[in-house]
């Protein structure tokens, strides 16, 4: 009987079902919405292919070099971008060189995958961060076929994902192939997700309003450097940016309460990275020791290389900004880059009880103490949305910089 990893130490990262040549796994929710392989046994050979390829099984041989780190500014893209642009700046490249470029879209029913794309016209569907685990269907195998045709492709995704992929390849295709892993909090699931957006749309304040259903959701803001998760609701053009009531889902994410188990045990929460190169945002950057002269307002990368490729893609552009920075100062605000997110005892209900149909937004808030904090980020919020419909937000951002606070 062929064992893959168990479900605590299991990424979802579906290189063992790329792998199957017999289609004998699927990726199954398990009892919290999280996708874990399922192999059916009429159709399994036992060949063990699937655990061979399985990066918690059989982990990655580190091979990087000793690594760099640059704040990165793409001045193009950064204000369609969630930090600084550098994931349109690579996928520029290699669709310049006719490749193909595979990234996490959200479609028009909110769900969460990966695509390829080709063309510069359809970038925009792979941009923004997406804080829910996407699924990565058959994209390994389109990007083994495409690199046995010759074909350049950039792949970015959780460093789970890009070790499946690798692992999935059984080589690294170093001419070919150029791969992003992300800096990496920990992912929750699209059941969870879809479960919050339906509890969201039902609330009275939602639907009369505006009289219809969500139809978009976003994370973050793109055109500045902050997390200010809204929705757009049908006939409504504008986004509605989301109370800290309504905001559970977000609120649940940062506290780490709604991750996949295997977050908290993330192999890759340091900085042996195994990307070409890693991307981020550069929190802090220039806060602490040097400073950091450029206008950070609208969000600054930071690009970790891994194995000494930046000059094979940074030329001399006016429109990038690139800097030389230390990994120390990479880690002092990037907790990721150090260990994985600690598991709190609230993880142990905290996905359950936002599937259950009978919790409300309002008392799962009030249950993991979301509302206590009331004074001081009610404040915080009614300030920035008052400075940011005032179009002063961005200017705030830079001063607080330079003033060495970050929030
Ligand atoms: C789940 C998750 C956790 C993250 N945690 C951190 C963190 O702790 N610290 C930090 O500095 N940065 C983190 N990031 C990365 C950060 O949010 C930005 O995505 C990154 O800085 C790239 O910004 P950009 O301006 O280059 O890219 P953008 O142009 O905004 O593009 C974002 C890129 O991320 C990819 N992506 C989006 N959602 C997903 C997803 N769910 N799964 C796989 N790939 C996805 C897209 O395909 C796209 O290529 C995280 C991202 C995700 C998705
Ligand atoms: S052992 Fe072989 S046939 Fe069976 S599930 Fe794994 S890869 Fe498929
Ligand atoms: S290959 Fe990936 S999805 Fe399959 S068992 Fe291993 S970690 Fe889980
Ligand atoms: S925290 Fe680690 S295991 Fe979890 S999604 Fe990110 S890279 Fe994968």
């Amino acid at each position: 009987m062929i064992e893959l990893a168990n479900t605590k130490t299991c990424t979802g990262c579906s290189a063992c079902m790329n792998a199957c040549s017999k289609s004998a796994i699927v990726m199954a929710e398990d009892s919290e919405g999280f996708l874990q392989p399922r192999i059916d046994v009429d159709k399994c050979v036992e060949c063990g292919l699937c655990q061979r390829v399985c990066p918690v099984l059989h982990p990655i041989q580190n091979e990087g070099s000793k690594r760099k780190v640059y704040a990165f500014i793409n001045y193009t893209d950064r204000k369609v971008s969630s930090s600084g642009g550098a994931f349109s700046f690579f996928a520029r490249k290699i669709l310049d060189e006719g490749g193909v470029v595979f990234g996490a879209t959200m479609d028009d029913n909110l769900q969460v995958y990966h695509i390829g794309v080709e063309s510069i016209d359809e970038l925009h569907r792979l941009r923004g961060s997406k804080y829910v685990q996407s699924k990565i269907g058959s994209s390994y195998k389109e990007v083994r076929f495409l690199l046995q045709s010759g074909r350049r492709v950039l792949f970015v995704g959780t460093p789970c994902q890009i070790a499946g992929l690798y692992k999935f390849l059984g080589r690294r295709y170093e001419e070919l192939l150029l791969t992003l892993d992300l800096i990496c909090h920990g992912v929750p699931n699209q059941k969870v997700f879809n479960t919050y957006l339906d509890k969201l749309s039902k609330l009275e304040n939602f639907s009369s309003a505006n009289a219809g259903n969500i139809v978009s959701f976003r994370f973050r803001n793109l055109d500045s450097w902050d997390y200010r998760p809204a929705v757009k609701v049908t006939k409504s053009k504008t986004w509605r940016i989301l109370s800290q009531e309504t905001n559970v889902y977000m609120t649940a994410f940062f506290r780490g309460i709604i991750y996949r188990e295997s977050c908290f045990r993330c192999q890759y929460a340091n900085t042996e990275r195994i990307g070409t190169f890693t991307i981020a945002d550069f929190w802090g950057v220039g806060t602490m020791g040097k400073r950091f002269k450029k206008d950070v307002s609208a969000g600054v990368s930071m690009i970790i290389d891994n194995y000494s490729q930046i000059d094979r893609y940074l030329v001399s552009d006016g429109n990038v900004y690139v800097e030389e920075r230390t990994l120390e100062e990479a880690r002092q605000k990037n907790e990721n880059l150090n260990h994985p997110v600690q598991r709190l005892e609230e993880r142990n209900t905290a996905v359950l009880d936002l599937l259950a149909p009978e919790m409300l937004l309002r008392e799962y808030a009030k249950k993991y103490g979301m509302l206590d904090a009331f004074p001081k980020h009610l404040v915080k919020m009614v300030f920035k949305n008052v400075i940011y419909g005032l179009g002063l937000y961005n200017m705030y951002k830079t001063i607080s910089y330079k003033l060495g606070r970050t929030s």
